[in-house]
């Protein structure tokens, strides 16, 4: 059994790798939030810091992609692709339910 399951069938012991295929399937080609904002890492940043095209900014990486996936995830769990990407398992890391819970 893998540890980290998404409802599209995807499941994976990795949780960068999980990571990964959230943002896969829901960061769009626009760079365009479910806020209504542009999202995406500046290359310009300061080199101890990662920041996005919103004014957000982390040192912490795992922080950032938190902060790609809350603004990408689209409530109902529709990714680009047109399938539903949640994640089933409850040990999949809850910081990615910091601001609602969309199950
Ligand atoms: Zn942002
Ligand atoms: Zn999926």
């Amino acid at each position: 059994m893998s540890q980290f399951h998404c409802t599209c069938g995807f499941a994976i012991d990795l949780a960068d790798e999980f990571g990964d295929h959230m943002h896969q399937v829901f960061t769009r080609d626009d760079d365009m939030g479910t806020d209504g904002r542009i999202h995406h890492e500046l290359a310009d940043a300061s080199p101890t810091k990662l920041a996005c095209a919103c004014d957000f900014a982390t040192p912490d990486m795992t922080e950032f992609d938190d902060h790609l996936l809350i603004v990408f995830i689209t409530p109902d769990g529709i990714g680009t692709d047109g399938e539903k990407h949640v994640p089933v398992d409850p040990s999949t890391p809850d910081r990615w339910f910091v601001q609602e819970d969309f199950r």
